[in-house]
């Protein structure tokens, strides 16, 4: 059987991790058009009870997360100079990049066939494949392609965020409101690494577009959003990586 995923993220990485580990005989290819080491974001977090079904489907890719990850407990909301804490919740948190290292690690261990800077143009470039996976990410080519057959049924919500990193750290799964002349500005911000949050700001279409900010400005919505959360990132700056 050969099988060949299309997308080198979580998604396509940890399907080649199943079905090599199920199939030991099969060939699995997966392609991915970036390097190794490219990728957009920071830390991920991922609940109790995800890890647990990790836990279940990949017992090495599981122990390898675990031996990388912050994990908490606690989500403190902080409100008009008051902070609510909510306790029991059991998160863990850590770095997108790591993730990705854990998964290809073990996809090379399993034999997993990785091909990097590799872009599938269509399914056609991939018909001596038994089964394509397409996981090429939530504005899928393929899906694109194949939507005649796919009768793929989109909903995009209006709010826009950006997702940034900081040097400030935190014990808990951490909420902040900001609010200006623009509108509401909503933060939701954890640790994943030592000296590392993730520090994601989601506000509405109408908030944005009265903030004067751009699409894809990044160092520019950096420097706005670093003077409404000021007192909240005390001192510590925020960190871009193509996150809008
Ligand atoms: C701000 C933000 C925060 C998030 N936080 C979390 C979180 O805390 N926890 C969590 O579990 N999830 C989180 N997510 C969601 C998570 O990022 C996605 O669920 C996950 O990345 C989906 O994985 P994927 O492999 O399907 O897609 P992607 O990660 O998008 O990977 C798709 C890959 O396919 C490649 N590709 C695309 N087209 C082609 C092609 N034609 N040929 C070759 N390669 C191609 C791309 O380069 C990419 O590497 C967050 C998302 C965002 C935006």
């Amino acid at each position: 059987m050969k099988v060949s995923c299309i997308g080198g993220g979580p998604g396509g990485l940890y399907s080649a991790i199943l079905i090599k580990s199920r199939f030991p005989d099969a060939e699995v290819d997966v392609y991915e058009r970036h390097e190794p080491g490219e990728t957009f974001g920071f830390g991920v977090v991922f609940s109790d009870a995800t890890l647990g079904k990790l836990e279940t489907a990949d017992a090495e890719t599981y122990a390898d997360i675990r031996a990388h990850f912050a994990h908490w407990d606690d989500i403190d909301i902080h409100y008009a100079g008051r902070v609510w804490t909510s306790t029991g919740h059991g998160f863990c948190g850590f770095s997108r990049q790591t993730l990705l290292d854990i998964l290809q690690s073990r996809c090379r261990e399993l034999a997993v066939n990785l091909h990097f800077e590799h872009e599938v143009e269509s399914v056609e470039a991939l018909a001596e494949s038994d089964l394509i996976v397409a996981a090429d990410g939530i504005n899928s080519g393929i899906r694109k392609q194949l939507e005649d057959r796919f009768r793929p049924d989109l909903d995009h919500r209006p709010n826009y965020f950006i997702w940034l990193g900081t040097t400030k750290t935190l014990d808990a799964f951490t909420f902040y409101f900001g609010e200006d002349d623009a509108g509401l500005w909503r933060v939701h911000a954890y640790q994943y690494e030592q000296d590392h949050a993730t520090f994601i700001v989601e506000c509405t279409k109408q908030t944005f577009e009265r903030s004067g900010l751009a699409i894809h400005d990044e160092g520019a919505a950096i420097a706005y959003l670093e003077t409404l959360f000021e007192r909240e990132l005390d001192g510590h700056r925020l960190i871009g990586n193509n996150g809008f």
